[in-house]
């Protein structure tokens, strides 16, 4: 039986996310003797991506090329997954814990009936047993799935893909149940942020918090991760606050990163702030207060000023890139 990837693309560039399920499914289907299918939905534009597919670990790619697919809807992808899965009898199905995962997974779990796991970040012990952070990342949990079909959504970042040269074989496959007629959602407009990393893939994030008093002082954020090529995030009463905007808001109630480097700006380090965020390989905090809880979870810490550091630090690093 073949382990099922959803393999998120937009204008056939495959994501960052999607590659790394590739590859952990990759480990996951070889203690097991089973191939790895990617699952891609909508037309694309370079047909050589789907093939290069392979050299993450995908064996085959079944390609629903339809263009009533291009534009994300979980209630749509969910239907043809199902479909899909179904007609090939698989019973494991994986996808990126990022926005389109999170909404896709639950619908395809309810629709395919399958159990549900999400934010996993190893693969399965002896017993079968999977390992993802539960209470806001203060404990770790081992949870085994009893049903037969699992629905598997992997934390981005947590495996680091090692591409080969292997190229997989390419099928296009069309749903027989769903069809253009089904679909409900009909995307109007998209705003993105030209040229900048998206958080979840970001392998640097310079987050700010309330600490910074104000949008209008938001642009030392900017510049340093202008100058570190990295990736903007903030807290949750910022976001609130309407200084920058909800996608970028981090924690609990907002998105979940593992950046190689955190770097905290203004903010406490509360413990809602810290489940989004305690997965990153390096925590560095600036902050004026030095009892801030956030200190307690840094790997290296500033205390000060975050209006005199942060000026001091684009400089500096401006001089160590020439
Ligand atoms: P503050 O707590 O106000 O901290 C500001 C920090 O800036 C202080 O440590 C201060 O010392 C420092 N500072 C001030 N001036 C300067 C300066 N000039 N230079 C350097 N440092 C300075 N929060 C989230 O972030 N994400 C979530 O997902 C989230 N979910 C929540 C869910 C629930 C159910 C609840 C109840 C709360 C949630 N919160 C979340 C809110 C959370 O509890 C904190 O209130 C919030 O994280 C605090 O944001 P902050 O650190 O930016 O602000």
């Amino acid at each position: 039986m073949a382990i099922f990837v959803f393999a998120d693309q937009h204008q056939g560039t495959f994501k960052k996310a999607a590659l790394e399920t590739l590859f952990y499914a990759s480990q996951l289907a070889s203690s097991r003797q089973q191939e790895v299918v990617a699952v891609v939905m909508g037309e694309i534009n370079q047909p050589r991506a789907l093939a290069d597919l392979g050299k993450y670990g995908a064996r085959r790619v079944l390609h629903v090329d339809a263009a009533w697919l291009n534009d994300f809807d979980a209630r749509l992808y969910a239907l043809v997954l199902k479909e899909m899965l179904n007609q090939y009898a698989a019973d494991r199905c994986l996808m990126p814990h990022d926005f389109n995962g999170r909404a896709l997974a639950p619908y395809l779990a309810a629709q395919w009936q399958a159990g549900l796991l999400t934010g996993i970040v190893s693969l399965p012990d002896d017993k079968d047993c999977y390992q993802k952070q539960v209470f806001s990342g203060k404990a770790t949990a081992w949870i085994k799935l009893q049903t037969e079909r699992q629905v598997l959504t992997l934390l981005p970042n947590t495996f680091t893909p090692q591409p080969g040269d292997s190229q997989a074989q390419v099928e296009r496959w069309q749903p027989t149940q769903v069809s253009a007629q089904q679909k409900r959602i009909q995307l109007k407009e998209v705003q993105t942020t030209q040229g900048r990393v998206p958080l979840t893939e970001a392998s640097i994030i310079v987050s700010g918090g309330r600490g910074l008093k104000g949008p209008e002082n938001w642009g030392m954020i900017e510049q340093l991760a202008e100058v570190l090529g990295a990736a903007t995030a903030c807290s949750r009463p910022v976001a609130d606050a309407g200084w920058r905007p909800h996608h970028e808001h981090v924690g609990q109630t907002g998105l979940t990163v593992r950046p190689n480097l955190y770097i905290a700006i203004g903010i406490s380090g509360a413990i809602q702030h810290l489940a989004g965020v305690n997965g990153s390989k390096y925590i560095v905090v600036i902050n004026k207060d030095p009892e801030a809880p956030f200190f307690q979870a840094a790997d290296y810490g500033i205390v000060g000023d975050a209006f005199e550091v942060v000026p001091r630090l684009i400089e500096a690093i401006k001089k160590y890139k020439g």
